[in-house]
């Protein structure tokens, strides 16, 4: 490794944070810049330095890796954030930067869960049967999908407002994961709860809802992951420490 090394971390996720402090602890002689998108307001201070905003597609961001000498990018974007790491492997390849995506592993249906699973959020929408009482963990770009099903109830929740209000008959929570199964049953319970969807995330911290949904005998469609390009990959923060390690080729601490 080198003291002219630039990583790139495309954030957004709760891994990007946690790896923001793990680069910046095991390659202190590299430059490291957090990359958001600028959809949540409520940022996190990392403590290293940020930039907010779309690059301008593949190529604004292949001019920024050669501009800025970057010498990796580690896509820690969400597995949903397709387009950003669609246009990461196309820029890193234009400007010969490495590349590692972190991927959390999906989640896998287990005894009891009753899942039926969709390729993509408007197909979600279709299925859901007449009438359903429905929770929605959805984004608050999503969510308006769903508004043309008149004739369901929804109870939403994201981490900031949705960008078209909700139906007047739906009910809104405001709030990041984790939470905990208690709660999640809790919260089914309260609000009459016949159907979950989400999107298959992935990870510990949105998990509850599942095993909530699988408590409660509770029907779940989930909405499958989005192809993205070949790249090289870790499963976890560790595993792409690693790779980090060897591609810049330092002993690490
Ligand atoms: P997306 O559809 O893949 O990206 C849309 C555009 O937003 C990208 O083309 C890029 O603009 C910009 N962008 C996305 N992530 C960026 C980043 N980390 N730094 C700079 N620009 C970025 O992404 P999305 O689904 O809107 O998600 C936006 C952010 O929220 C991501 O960073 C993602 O990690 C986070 N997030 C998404 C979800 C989800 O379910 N989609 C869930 C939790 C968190 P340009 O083309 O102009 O460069």
């Amino acid at each position: 490794m080198t003291t002219t090394d630039h990583i790139l971390l495309l954030g957004g996720t709760f891994e990007a944070r946690r790896l923001a402090e793990r680069l910046t602890g095991m390659f202190p002689a590299a430059r490291l810049t957090v990359s958001f998108a600028g959809v949540v307001k409520d940022l996190p201070d990392l403590g290293v330095p940020t930039r907010t905003g779309g690059f301008g597609g593949a190529g604004g961001l292949a001019d920024f890796l050669t501009r800025e000498n970057v010498t990796l990018v580690v896509d820690a974007t969400h597995p949903f954030a397709a387009q950003m790491s669609r246009n990461a492997t196309r820029a890193c390849a234009a400007a010969k930067c490495p590349l590692i995506r972190l991927e959390r592993p999906a989640w896998h249906a287990v005894g009891g869960d009753r899942w039926h699973l969709v390729s993509s959020i408007d197909d979600a929408v279709t299925v859901l049967p007449a009438a359903s009482r429905v929770f929605l963990a959805l984004g608050r770009k999503e969510i308006s999908r769903f508004y043309i099903r008149d004739d369901i109830y929804g109870l939403a929740r994201m981490i900031e407002p949705p960008l078209q209000p909700l139906p007047a008959h739906w009910d809104l929570v405001l709030a990041r994961p984790p939470q905990s199964l208690d709660a999640e049953i809790a919260l089914f319970r309260a609000h009459g709860i016949s159907q979950v969807v989400t999107k298959n995330s992935g990870g510990q911290r949105a998990y509850a809802k599942i095993e909530a949904a699988r408590r409660l005998e509770l029907p779940v469609i989930v909405i499958d992951r989005p192809k993205l390009p070949d790249a090289e990959t870790a499963t976890s923060i560790p595993e792409l420490l690693e790779k980090t390690r060897l591609l810049l080729g330092q002993t690490g601490t």
